[in-house]
């Protein structure tokens, strides 16, 4: 669906689940997209090669997946990304596969990759080593696009260098995986922090914007407060429920993830691989302040 925000911006919103994402495009005298989580049928119309500037907000493969489609577009991406959508090696690394044996002893990674690469569907051209150009953008920085101008918050939690954009004059913010899906939120990777998440929502909430949209919503929020706040809330109650749980009864990783505290459904081994990459999150944030300890794989709750 195009939802049109102005004579010179475009929100498109993707209809094809979590593997595809939400993009803008902003035709001003720089022809720019925010994200290319699209297909090809999803360009609309757009012609790629007239395409300036891609600007992802972070590396996930959803929000990058198009980008060697748009071969006369320099990309740009947090600093702290860069490397991470040139190089798939460093892509996988960086979402925590290397962690698959420890945490997933019983499965066969292949056999996940088999299925993600099925939800995830062909991609093509594969986005990592395209050759294009990559700009780095930091906390701060206004994307000046001609008459159109977006401010970058750098707003780490869901990866490392994941960005939100604001756009000022029109008092729109594009929110990227601070998604308000029923999903979220996602911090299942090593840089990612469900402390910095929180702390970055808490910025976009003294924003206070009068409108927004995510990387994975449907239509423009106006209630933006406190859908914000409300999401926020689910990484606290989280936390509240693994430590409860704990305090209940000791537990290892695999046991606590039978519980389903964070995914009520566990449809695919992904699901929990990322429930377990995001309990050991938490119980690090829980060990930190003395309310869990771990004995030979076993954690604790100390009331
Ligand atoms: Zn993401
Ligand atoms: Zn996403």
């Amino acid at each position: 669906m195009r939802i049109k925000i102005s004579d010179k911006i475009t929100v498109i919103t993707t209809e094809q689940g979590f593997t595809y994402a939400n993009w803008i495009h902003i035709n001003d005298d720089i022809s720019a997209l925010i994200e290319t989580g699209m297909d090809r049928d999803g360009l609309m119309g757009l012609d790629p090669e007239r395409i300036d500037l891609a600007v992802n907000s972070h590396h996930h493969l959803d929000h990058i997946r198009g980008n060697a489609m748009f071969s006369n577009a320099a990309l740009m991406i947090h600093g702290l990304e860069a490397d991470l959508i040139q190089d798939a090696g460093r892509h996988r690394i960086a979402n925590s596969l290397d962690e698959w044996r420890t945490l997933m002893p019983e499965d066969d990674r292949s056999l996940a990759d088999d299925e993600l690469q099925a939800a995830y569907g062909a991609v093509d051209p594969f986005p990592f080593e395209s050759g294009q150009s990559v700009v780095t953008v930091s906390d701060g920085q206004l994307l000046d696009f001609g008459s159109v101008k977006a401010q970058v918050l750098h707003t780490p939690g869901h990866s490392a260098g994941h960005c939100c954009f604001f756009f000022p004059e029109e008092n729109l913010l594009y929110s990227a995986d601070v998604c308000l899906t029923k999903a979220g939120p996602w911090y299942g990777e090593h840089l990612a922090d469900p402390g910095q998440m929180t702390a970055s929502i808490d910025r976009l909430i003294a924003l206070a914007p009068e409108r927004m949209i995510s990387g994975h919503i449907h239509a423009l929020v106006y209630d933006c407060v406190p859908r914000l706040r409300e999401f926020k809330s689910r990484i606290i109650s989280r936390e509240e429920r693994i430590y409860r749980s704990l305090v209940a009864c000791p537990k290892d990783i695999h046991r606590l993830a039978e519980e389903k505290l964070i995914y009520r459904s566990h449809g695919s081994q992904y699901v929990v691989f990322w429930e377990k990459l995001m309990l050991m999150k938490h119980i690090e944030k829980l060990r930190e302040r003395g309310l869990v300890r771990a004995e030979s794989g076993v954690f604790y709750g100390v009331r």
